[in-house]
């Protein structure tokens, strides 16, 4: 398998230090391999190892990790920012207006499975969709869309085969006006292969209807096909995100980084099934893994990082435990963390910081500067207590720093929660921690 060869490879990588640029090039030369048997496209791979390359090469080599899981710590980083680092969601239009979303891609890409599965994602989360049949030319497609938004429990709207998919899109509309609808996804009809008529067809409903999302539907097992057709599809159409279906054969799924890096569109779900409930959340860094094939080793890197992470957290624990941390200590310590790389880094940096808990505590870095200022105009026994803050010296504090008094206010109320919040790390730091989920 892909994990032994590059296992061997890495046995063979010698020396700490530096990455050497024969290090680099023996074990490039593996991930290319992998990379073009997960069936990314040529071009994305050639680009691919070149940045990675350069890179690479020179780097410091991590103390817990050889050369060769430097160097696929580097890919797996690269590959990750490649599919766009972060889950993206469907937009939806604010307040109660009606989020129309077409869905397109060629026949049998699994369009209409995948409209069911969102109709169900969708109502969950409290919408109320309506359903469109507006594949005309097969015959079973209006029915296959009826069954399953009966299973959904999500009503589909048809004229019938006998009307233009533009004008049956804009009664649907008004029928979703009727009916409370909010969002409004159209089926629309495939080809086997690009063709004008389809591309015409999406073009007339987009230039005629308010579309918010065009979503791009691919068969992850038609590979490199996958790539050529986003690109056309985005090229013709525009589209604002891809769902690629059929992640659950067993396809590596390299068709997920071309198609990002070849569109710039993000990939919003993957298929993993014919079942409706089969229609999952797009983790890049999940993908890399299994584009690379070695879970295995990421695993492991992940571990030896998490180790570094946690002598670089336990300094920070001493430092917040020994301040009593008021307001004057904020200030020193905040030229520290500046030096440090920015304090929504170093959370994250704590092992178990990196997701939820991080979202509560809403640290602003541009605002700090803001917040310095506000501190400033303070006195140091005010810095020492803010409880002692009265509203006519919040005024003056305010007045100082050129604010208005909701920002100081504000700031002592931030202040406080982060003081909880500073406990609660100081506990989490304690044990042990960094896990990551992975395949
Ligand atoms: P459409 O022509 O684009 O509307 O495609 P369909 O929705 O009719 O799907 C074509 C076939 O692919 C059907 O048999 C689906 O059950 C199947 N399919 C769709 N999505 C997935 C998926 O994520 N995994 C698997 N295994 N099959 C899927
Ligand atoms: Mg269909």
């Amino acid at each position: 398998s892909l994990s032994e060869k590059l296992q061997n490879v890495f046995k063979n990588l010698r020396g700490k230090g530096r990455l050497s640029e024969a290090d680099v090039t023996t074990a490039l030369k593996e991930v290319k391999m992998a990379l073009l048997e997960a069936d990314v496209n040529f071009k994305v791979v050639k680009n691919f190892i070149k940045t990675v390359q350069e890179r690479a090469v020179g780097q410091d080599v991590m103390s817990s990790l050889t050369p060769g899981q430097m160097v696929i710590k580097i890919v797996n980083e690269e590959m990750v920012n490649l599919m766009g680092s972060e889950t993206t969601e469907i937009a939806f239009k604010a307040g109660n207006d009606i989020t129309v979303i077409l869905m397109c891609g060629l026949q049998g890409a699994g369009k209409t499975t995948t409209t069911a599965k969102l109709a169900g994602k969708f109502k969950s989360k409290g919408k109320k969709p309506l359903l469109v049949a507006c594949d005309i030319y097969r015959p079973a497609a209006i029915e296959q869309l009826k069954i399953n938004g009966d299973k959904q429990g999500v009503p589909v709207f048809s004229m019938g085969d006998k009307h233009k998919p533009v004008n049956i899109a804009k009664a649907a509309i008004e029928h979703a006006v009727k009916n409370n609808h909010n969002v409004v996804i159209l089926d629309t009809a495939g080809r086997l292969h690009i063709d004008e008529d389809m591309m015409n067809e999406l073009i007339e409903i987009k230039e005629n209807i308010e579309v918010f999302q065009t979503i791009l539907v691919v068969d992850a097992m038609t590979g490199q096909d996958a790539v050529n057709v986003s690109e056309m599809f985005n090229n013709k159409i525009g589209i604002d995100g891809v769902i690629i279906t059929k992640l659950d054969g067993d396809t590596r799924g390299g068709a997920a980084l071309s198609i990002r890096a070849v569109t710039g569109k993000p990939i919003l779900y993957a298929g993993m099934g014919e079942k409706l409930t089969d229609l999952e959340q797009f983790y890049p860094d999940r993908m890399a893994s299994r584009i690379l094939g070695m879970g295995d080793i990421l695993t492991l890197i992940d571990k030896a990082q998490a180790e570094i992470d946690e002598d670089k957290a336990k300094e920070l624990e001493k430092k917040f435990k020994k301040s009593e941390f008021d307001f004057n200590d904020f200030l020193d310590s905040m030229q520290q963390i500046r030096k440090m790389g920015g304090i929504g880094d170093i959370l994250k940096m704590m092992p178990g910081m990196g997701g939820g808990q991080l979202k509560d505590v809403d640290i602003d870095e541009n605002a700090l500067s803001g917040v310095e200022a506000i501190i400033f105009s303070m006195t140091k026994a005010e810095r020492g207590n803010p409880d002692i803050l009265n509203t006519s010296r919040k005024k003056r504090i305010a007045q100082g720093a050129g604010v208005d008094i909701s920002e100081v206010n504000k700031l002592v109320k931030q202040f406080e929660q982060m003081k909880k919040s500073m406990k609660q790390f100081s506990g989490l730091m304690g044990g042990k921690g960094g896990k990551k989920g992975r395949f």
